[in-house]
């Protein structure tokens, strides 16, 4: 996750069956972490922080991740420089 953040994708919390958009640098991570929240290892978890969700890793926040609709998709591309991978 060291690398530069190439790609922005929803991906689904089960735990609240909702979408949100995370920024990453390959497929390979999203993977990961939609493995991790699938499965409850704790590895990846997304918490709520005030009126905001944050993805953590072990613990430590990552970054924002917006509720996954089409404007918060578009506004994170702009952001962020990514495009979008389905
Ligand atoms: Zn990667």
């Amino acid at each position: 996750m060291n690398s530069k953040t190439k790609i922005s994708v929803c991906i689904q919390h089960p735990k609240t069956n909702t979408g949100y958009v995370v920024s990453v640098c390959c497929p390979k991570c999203i993977t990961a972490i939609q493995t991790s929240l699938n499965s409850s290892d704790n590895e990846y978890e997304i918490i709520q922080f005030k009126d905001i969700h944050v993805l953590v890793k072990k613990g430590i926040p990552k970054q924002v991740v917006p509720v996954c609709n089409e404007a918060n998709v578009n506004g994170i591309m702009k952001l962020v420089g990514t495009e979008l991978s389905s």
